[in-house]
C-alpha cells in the first residue's frame, strides 16, 4: 500500500492505494483518479521562469500548458532552463513547442511589455 497526499484540490487528503489499485481516505472521485494516476503514470505540470530580455523583469513565469510525465520533469527543466526570450510577450505565448515530444507546449504565464 502506498500512502500519499492527494493535489487535486486545496484540502489535501491523505489517501491510500493498494497495489490493486483500490483507493481509500479521498473525500471525492478526483482523489480516486489521483491515487490510481499516481500509481500508473505519474504526471505534472511543470511551472518554472526563463530570461528575458528587454523587460523590466529579467525573468519571466512560464509552465507546461497541461501535465506531462512525472520521470521527463528534469529533462524538461534542462530545456526550459536554455530558453531566453525578447519582450514585449503576451501571456499564453509558446515558448516551446511539443515540449520533448510529449505533445505539450511550454508559455508564458502572464505579459510583458518591452522596457523604454
Ligand atoms: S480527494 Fe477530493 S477533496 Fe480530497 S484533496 Fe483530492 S480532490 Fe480534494
Amino acid at each position: 500500500m502506498v500512502e500519499m497526499i492527494c493535489i487535486a484540490c486545496p484540502v489535501g487528503c491523505h489517501i491510500s492505494v493498494t497495489e490493486d489499485l483500490i483507493v481509500s481516505g479521498h473525500k471525492c472521485l478526483r482523489g480516486e483518479e489521483y491515487g490510481v494516476k499516481e500509481l500508473t503514470n505519474p504526471t505534472r505540470i511543470v511551472t518554472s521562469t526563463v530570461k528575458i530580455h528587454g523587460a523590466d523583469k529579467n525573468r519571466i513565469p512560464v509552465r507546461t500548458e497541461s501535465d506531462i510525465p512525472k520521470d521527463l520533469i528534469f529533462k524538461c527543466m534542462e530545456v526550459i532552463n536554455k530558453v531566453v526570450l525578447e519582450a514585449p510577450v503576451t501571456m499564453g505565448d509558446i515558448v516551446i513547442e511539443n515540449l520533448l515530444d510529449t505533445g505539450v507546449n511550454v508559455i508564458t504565464s502572464r505579459s510583458m511589455k518591452k522596457s523604454i
